[in-house]
This record gives structure tokens, sequence and C-alpha cells, in this order.
């Protein structure tokens, strides 16, 4: 980074910065990941700098011979590595993404979206209020059942009763399988289009560690960054299902995205996505997904014996969420601990939360970075042990009720927590750990 170095000390220095901090922290947001230096590589490239309004052989701007290449190469990536006939490469990100799909499927105002609360694990983008998907559509929402899982029998009462033109299955903060056939059926019953979101999961799903979609979603949106390692980005795919149901999927999704909601493609994006998915298939990502997954479940098992309670029980993919509300501590307080000691979660509502979204009731934490890193069963014993130090840390703080004096409160809080002993202790106890385990 020569350049960046003398043109602009100033960001060179807090690029190291946090460099150093992905480093040395054990990174366990669940949607988050390390890509591989080849992926970083093709992001800085010459490519940043090009025009490609349109598709391959179909653009606006003169000079896209190259460009063509390579954006035709990630969709074939993309079709070979999910197993569907269509996909389109160029989303600038997961929630312009689905926003595209509503474009393309659905009459603002009229057609109604049925996701997923927010409250419960769903996206913004699946029709939540404060969301583009809640004010321009129609919506109505599932919730989980009282065993913290997806009651398919609820889903599908709903949908016979509210009549949604898109369902959506999908999550970003659901712990166990996802049952796309139900889904698919659900979806035929009532008419409704069917779009899986595997944002998170779509790393399992290339490794065969999660089951695919294909076969039972119409569409199927993922975004590249999370499990599947590549760069911040998304890719729509049409299935065979959706394209029998309706043959213009492919060009509603296309004109959706362009010339609908974005103007030129990110044509570096372009090829790290490519690059990401010609790793994603091989051999070795499939080992990874599956090392993903046992990790979780590790960590989930130790989890449960310094007695934590986890939300559904446990996990079958990636992620853990915990509902703290035994331990006496609130998500936010919990988050704030960890990250003094290195481990990097997300504050996170459970089902049912009685506590508001600021300080929810759980955290969640994930295993794709750390597994990227070459981490096993054999550490997640230890990083267990190391949250539930962390968390003892704080049991009992309480953020007063009145918005004022929480405000002062979380302020002194915050002041005071980075100066604990004994999570300090900790950060270098993870430090120690994480030089171990070099980043790609
Ligand atoms: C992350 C995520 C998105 C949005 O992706 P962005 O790139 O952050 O816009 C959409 N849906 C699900 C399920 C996600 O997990």
């Amino acid at each position: 980074m020569k350049n960046i170095k003398k043109t602009d000390p100033a960001i060179y220095q807090l690029i190291r910065k946090e460099e150093k901090r992905q480093r040395e922290v054990l990174e366990m947001i669940p949607s988050e990941n390390y890509t591989s230096k080849a992926v970083m590589e093709a992001l800085s490239t010459a490519l940043t700098n090009k025009y490609s309004e349109g598709y391959p052989k179909k653009r606006y701007y003169q000079g896209n011979k190259v460009v063509d290449e390579i954006e035709i190469i990630a969709e074939e990536r993309a079709k070979k590595l999910f197993g569907v006939p269509f996909a389109n490469v160029q989303p600038y990100s997961g929630s312009p993404a689905n926003s595209a799909v509503l474009m393309a499927l659905l009459e603002p105002l009229k057609d109604k979206i049925m996701g997923l609360s927010l409250a419960y694990g769903g996206h913004l983008t699946h029709g939540s209020h404060v969301s583009f998907s809640g004010i321009y559509f129609k919506t109505v929402s599932y919730e989980l059942g009282k065993d913290e899982l997806l009651d398919y029998d609820a889903i599908e009462e709903l949908a016979l009763k509210e009549k949604p033109k898109l369902i959506i299955c999908g999550f970003t903060a659901y712990p166990r399988t996802i049952d796309f056939k139900r889904f698919g059926q659900i979806a035929d019953k009532v008419g409704a289009y069917l779009l899986a979101d595997i944002s998170h999961i779509a790393g399992l799903v290339a490794a065969g560690a999660h089951p695919s979609p294909v076969p039972y979603a119409d569409i199927i949106m993922t975004t590249t960054h999370k499990t599947l390692r590549g760069p911040r980005g998304a890719i729509l795919m049409v299935t065979e299902k959706g394209l029998k149901k309706d043959p213009d999927l492919p060009e509603k999704i296309d004109k959706a995205v362009f010339p609908g909601l974005q103007g030129g493609p990110h044509d570096n994006q372009t090829a790290a996505i490519a690059v990401a998915l010609l790793e994603a298939s091989k051999g070795s990502f499939k080992a990874y997904g599956k090392q993903i997954v046992a990790n979780a479940k590790k960590l989930a098992q130790e989890l449960i014996k310094y007695e934590f309670n986890l939300v559904s029980g446990g996990t079958d993919n990636h992620l853990i969420l915990i509902d703290l509300a035994n331990k006496n501590v609130n998500g936010a307080v919990a988050a704030l601990a960890l990250e003094v000691a290195g481990i990097v979660v997300n504050k996170n509502a459970v089902p049912e939360d009685s506590l508001p979204p600021f300080y929810p009731s759980g955290i969640r934490l994930g295993t794709p970075a750390i597994t990227t890193r070459g981490m096993k069963e054999k550490e997640m014993i230890k990083i267990a042990q190391w949250i539930n130090e962390a968390v003892s840390e704080v049991q009992n703080v309480h953020l007063p009720v009145s918005k004022e004096e929480r405000k002062i409160y979380w302020k002194n809080f915050k002041k005071e927590v980075v100066k604990n002993r004994k999570l300090l202790q900790i950060s270098m106890e993870v430090k120690s750990l994480t030089s171990k385990f070099p980043l790609p």
C-alpha cells in the first residue's frame, strides 16, 4: 500500500489499524467473513474505472469487451455452483437485490409480501415497516412458534388467509435448517412466488452443509460476502421451477436491477465475485462449509454447559442466538464486554423479546470467519469458556429505564468496561490464540 501511504497517510493508518483489529480479535458476527487474497486483489484493479451499464453484449458504453467476458464467467459460475439456469451478478448488495425482486414481481401499494418478522430474525427488506419493502408494498409477517422454530402449519394458514403474491424465506438470525420444500408447497398452494434469501447460508448450501432451495424456490437471492466468502455484493438467480412458472422472470429481474434500480455495475466487484465462486466450487470449500457447522455445533454444546440459553436449544448451521435473560444481562452490555475481551459479536433480539432493539435480550454469534482462519472444535471449547467469563463480568449490569438516565449510565459504563482487568486479560489470551491462526 505504498501509494496510499504517501498520498493519504491518515486513511492508510486507519486501514492498517482495522487490519490489525481484524487480525487480533475473534470475529464472530455471523454475517462477516475474511475473503481470500485473490478476491481482495480482484477488487482493487483497473476494473473499478469502467462504466458498463447494460448486460454482456448489450451495453450502453463502448469498451466493454473484457468486462463482458468477466461478467459472463461470473454468471456461468453462479449457475453451475447453485444449479440454476439464470443468474444476475450485478446487484450492489443484498438489500438492492431484494428490492429488485420486489420491483420485478409486485405492484406497489397493491401486492403483498409475506416474510418473517424482523423481531424474529427476518431481514429489513422482507417487509419491515421501516424499510422500503414495507413502505411501498403491503406486507404481512409470520413469526416463530412457541418452540422458537418455524411453525410451517401456522405459516400455511396465514398464507391461505392473506394471499401474498410473494413469500420470502431465508433469514438473518435463524439457527436451524430451513425446510424449503415445505415453503415451496405453501407458495404453490396459494399461488405465490417463493423467494429464498440464502444470504447467510449460501456458503453452506454451496458446500452441501445445508439443503438447497433450488428445487422449491422460484427465485434465489444471496449476498456474496457472508459464508460465501466473496466481496460485498449479491446474486439473483431464477430456478427451473421459476422459469416454468414464468418464462419472463429472468428478463423481469434483469430489468429491475438495471435500469430499474441501478446504473453501472461495479465491474471490480463482478470480477471478485467470479473469483469467489471459483473458490467455492473447490473440494476444500466443501470441507470448509462442513467445518463451519461442526464448529457452531461444538460451540453451542459448550455454551449450554455454562447454562447459556440458546434460542431453539442449539444450532444446525453457522450461527447461535443466545437469550441472556437468565444471565441477568442484556445483549448490548454483553456485546460490549465481549468486544473488550476481543470477541466480536452483535446484540440481537430474541423471539418474543421484552426489551427494545437498542438493548435487546440476546447476542448473535457465528463461526464462518473463525473457521476461515482454520479454527476447529478444540478452539471452540476455549472460546465458550472465554464467553462465559466475559459475560460473568457484567452480570447484573442493568440499564436504567428512563432514556436520559440510560444515556448517562451507558456512557459511564462504556468508560469503565474498557478498563475491566478480567476482560483485558481475556483479550490478551484471545490475541495469543488468534496469532496462531493467520488470516488468508
Ligand atoms: C445480509 C442480508 C441481506 C442484505 O444484505 P446487505 O448486503 O447488507 O444489503 C438481505 N437478506 C438477508 C437474509 C441477509 O442476511
